[in-house]
């Protein structure tokens, strides 16, 4: 049994895990990344421990039935203390590097993989057969909305604040931020690590910045599988925190069983506003990003105020977030496969529909994106993975 493995992030490196864990050997799991390198992806690749997970690390373990995997390899390190460590947002770069140690043994392909062919028997990449392929591809970056595209040619424009930023700004430049979502936050954070004392504008469609996690015990939802009804559970809810976590070991089933008209006007009027209370900010910096505000330093503003001829920029990072809809990024890789037949978009355009793949084929993280939802963070992708391994290999060895 061969299997391959498109994509050497989170997503590729669970499943890679989760294969060794079932008893597959090391040698028949090919991970193929253009990057070279496994387990840091778009989100833990970054050298500086600013860049802290949104997720607090008791909740980041690899595999779903050890819960504290993570938190132990943090203390076993002597990085964090034992008592706080499955409370803590620790440095994303360590979450990296405690992927891509589970995986050390396995050999990492430097490749873009931009076709898949399908044998008499068995799938085809560069050549080389494999029983199964995984597709891990991960996020997409972000594209630069019309707004915006004056800063294109900008000599400090960064499409991508996801890697480092760049050692080159001074204290007391003017920073724009296109977004003001977690990755802004992140961008807050690293320049208040660099005693930064600039002005940072950050602009969004609606303005909003995420909530803050606070703890709470999660309200259970039982109510319909329908927009309107969750909207009014959770604003009737006296705790909005505990009534979203509730709504979250369901999330994928009441998303698929919604109707796409449904889906569609979620996606189009409600999905800011699900993101900012969903996908929270540790409470460190939601309060730096507060404090920025009532100091004066951070302007947050509508995209409809901004004027790009206003105001001259030292920076401009796009923090917009990776780019969703996967039909019309004509991804090579995933348009040669449905080109062949052998999978499908899904009915939204974000990703591919899981039962249009080919046997042997299989999808998770933001490739199923239309198909369940709440499907790119660790917690959800550790169960996608350990899914698939199980598909794979099906009797426990
Ligand atoms: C900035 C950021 C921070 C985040 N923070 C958190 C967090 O704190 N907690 C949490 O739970 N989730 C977080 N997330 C969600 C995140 O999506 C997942 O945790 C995780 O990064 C997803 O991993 P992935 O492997 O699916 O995608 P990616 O990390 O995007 O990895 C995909 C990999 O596939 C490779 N690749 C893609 N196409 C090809 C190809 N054709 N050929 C070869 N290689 C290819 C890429 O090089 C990349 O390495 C964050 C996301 C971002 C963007």
């Amino acid at each position: 049994m061969k299997v391959g493995i498109i994509g050497g992030g989170a997503s590729g490196t669970l499943v890679a895990a989760q294969l060794v864990r079932r008893g597959l050997s090391t040698a028949q799991i090919s991970i193929f990344d253009r990057s070279g390198s496994c387990g840091f992806g778009a989100a833990y690749g970054a050298s500086t421990d600013s860049y802290v997970l949104n997720v607090p690390a008791g909740k980041m373990s690899a595999f779903p039935d050890t819960p504290s995997h993570f938190s132990d390899w943090l203390v076993q390190r002597g990085l964090v203390a034992e008592s706080e460590a499955a409370s803590r947002f620790v440095s994303r770069r360590w979450y990296g590097q405690y992927l891509n140690e589970l995986v050390a043994d396995i050999e990492v392909e430097s490749k873009e993989v931009n076709g898949v062919h399908l044998g008499s028997e068995v799938f085809e990449i560069d050549g080389r057969a494999f029983d199964h392929v995984v597709l891990a591809l991960g996020n997409a970056e972000a594209t630069l909305p019309a707004l915006f595209s004056v800063y294109r040619d900008h000599p400090g424009y960064r499409n991508s604040t996801w890697k480092n930023l760049p050692n080159e700004i001074a204290s007391e430049d003017r920073v724009l931020v296109i977004g003001t979502g977690l990755s802004m936050l992140d961008v807050l954070c690293e320049l208040a690590s660099r005693d930064f004392c600039g002005q940072v504008t950050a602009v969004s469609r609606h303005g909003l910045l995420p909530r803050s996690h606070q703890p709470t015990t999660p309200i259970p939802y039982t109510g319909a599988a329908s927009v309107a009804e969750i909207l009014r559970h959770i604003r009737n809810s006296e705790n909005w925190r505990a009534a979203v976590d509730g709504l979250r070991p369901d999330s994928q089933a009441i998303w698929q069983r919604l109707p796409v008209k449904e889906k569609r006007q979620f996606l189009r009027h409600l999905r800011p506003y699900w993101e900012v209370h969903r996908h929270r900010a540790p409470a460190s910096s939601y309060q730096l990003a507060q404090e920025l505000i009532e100091a004066g330093r951070l302007r947050i503003q509508f995209a409809s105020e901004f004027d790009p001829s206003e105001t001259k920029f030292d920076w401009v990072f796009n923090a917009t977030g990776p780019s969703q809809r996967l039909e019309s990024r004509k991804v090579p890789v995933i348009e040669s496969l449905v080109q062949r037949g052998l999978a499908s978009y899904d009915e939204l355009g974000l990703g591919l529909d899981p039962k249009s793949l080919h046997p042997g084929l299989h999808a998770l993280g933001t490739l199923t994106l239309g198909t369940l939802w709440e499907c790119t963070a660790v917690p959800d992708i550790r169960n996608q993975s350990a899914a698939i391994a199980a598909q794979i290999l099906p009797a426990t060895r």
